[in-house]
């Protein structure tokens, strides 16, 4: 770090003043149970911390400690995340509490060391929780600390770079207030997300702009290097939303291939990846899931119902749904036959979920 050695006490404190007339009141500040510091960081991963809120509250009141998670079903659990997206957080998160509960007495672990050891607990996450939790010396480095320090020390290039990254850790930890670690590193995060935002940071507001190198040379807005984004890849899944007199569909899980990953391997429609002939191509499809030709009632056939547009990462997914009504559902092993109305009672994905507002909205 370029600041010299004796102004870092007065940027300390400047930046710790601020946090704590300035910082957004959330639920998971002010504790110092691990869990609750634990379950946020996992759950704001790659998501905004208004689409947090309902989830955190409601999955606490579900599971208010570890050790209930651990002794939930995973399915309890997805359930609980369904709409989150991202669903190996969830997985793992209930890997983890089940570890912590069989090695570690039902405590999330104090040593660096046993923490990433934990499913889905890599560097960054084992530095919040021990940083907020106990109090341990580790900073943290996401995307919000690393762009505050590349503008202190107006460092161009991608900061997401290997090399960049681990110099932008040891300023982080160079910097890192040793008499209160959490609350350091969460006026770090805060400033990133409320003041120095990647367009247009707010400078004239913040409480460290007379150390910042890229804030006096006019370049703040410019600083760091934008990430190349991976181009944008079509894809078209065709699914069938089964629907015998009662209003039962049928869903599966773990579907091979594309589709599958798609709907994050929890339950959903039969549906298959497509290029161009979407019904003639589905139909091949349940005739080979089901071991034989459509289920269909005589004279029922596809119907194609609106289209939906869904984004998973770099991929462009268009939605192509068709409802075909049958006598009786097929048997499948592994199947389940809920009423289409009440699907949202299994862990069901987004996407999946816009299949079945398509049905409905034409059933109504
Ligand atoms: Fe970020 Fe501006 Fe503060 Fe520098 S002065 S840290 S660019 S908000």
């Amino acid at each position: 770090m370029k600041l010299p050695a004796r102004k870092i006490p007065e940027f300390h404190r400047r930046l710790l003043n601020w946090f704590r007339c300035s910082r957004r009141d959330l639920p998971w500040r002010g504790t110092k149970d691990p869990y609750r510091i634990w379950l946020s960081e996992i759950m704001l991963q790659q998501t905004r911390v208004a689409a947090v809120l309902p989830y955190y509250r409601r999955f606490l009141r579900r599971f208010p400690t570890v050790r209930a998670l651990a002794r939930a079903r995973t399915e309890q659990v997805l359930r609980l995340w369904a709409g989150l997206g991202y669903y190996s957080r969830a997985r793992n998160l209930h890997r983890a509490a089940r570890e912590i509960l069989a090695r570690h007495r039902g405590r999330f672990p104090r040593a660096l060391d046993a923490a990433l050891e934990l499913p889905g607990v890599g560097r960054y996450t084992a530095a919040a929780v021990l940083s907020i939790a106990y109090g341990s010396p580790y900073a943290v480095l996401d995307g919000n600390v690393a762009r505050v320090l590349a503008r202190l020390e107006a460092l161009g290039g991608d900061p997401r770079a290997p090399q960049r990254w681990n110099h932008l850790h040891s300023l982080a930890q160079d910097l890192l207030a040793p008499h209160a670690p959490g609350h350091w590193n969460q006026a770090m995060m805060e400033l990133g997300a409320t003041l120095c935002t990647p367009r247009a940071p707010r400078c004239d507001a913040c409480p460290v702009a007379r150390w910042c190198r890229a804030y006096q040379l006019g370049i703040a807005g410019k600083l760091p290097l934008a990430r190349r984004k991976r181009a944008p890849v079509q894809i078209r899944i065709a699914a069938a939303v089964l629907l015998d007199r009662r209003g039962r569909t049928l869903v599966v899980k773990d579907s091979a291939g594309d589709a599958g990953a798609l709907f994050s391997r929890m339950w959903q429609f039969p549906a298959v990846k497509v290029s161009r002939r979407a019904e003639e191509e589905l139909t091949q499809h349940l005739g080979a899931l089901f071991g034989r030709a459509l289920p269909s009632e005589e004279g029922n056939h596809l119907v194609p119902l609106v289209a939906a547009r869904h984004s998973v990462t770099f991929r462009e997914i268009i939605l192509s749904p068709f409802l075909l009504r049958v006598a009786r559902l097929p048997e499948l092993e592994g199947a389940r036959t809920p009423l289409l109305t009440e699907l949202d009672r299994l862990p069901v994905s987004n996407a999946t979920r816009k299949i079945a507002a398509a049905a409905t909205s034409q059933l109504a």
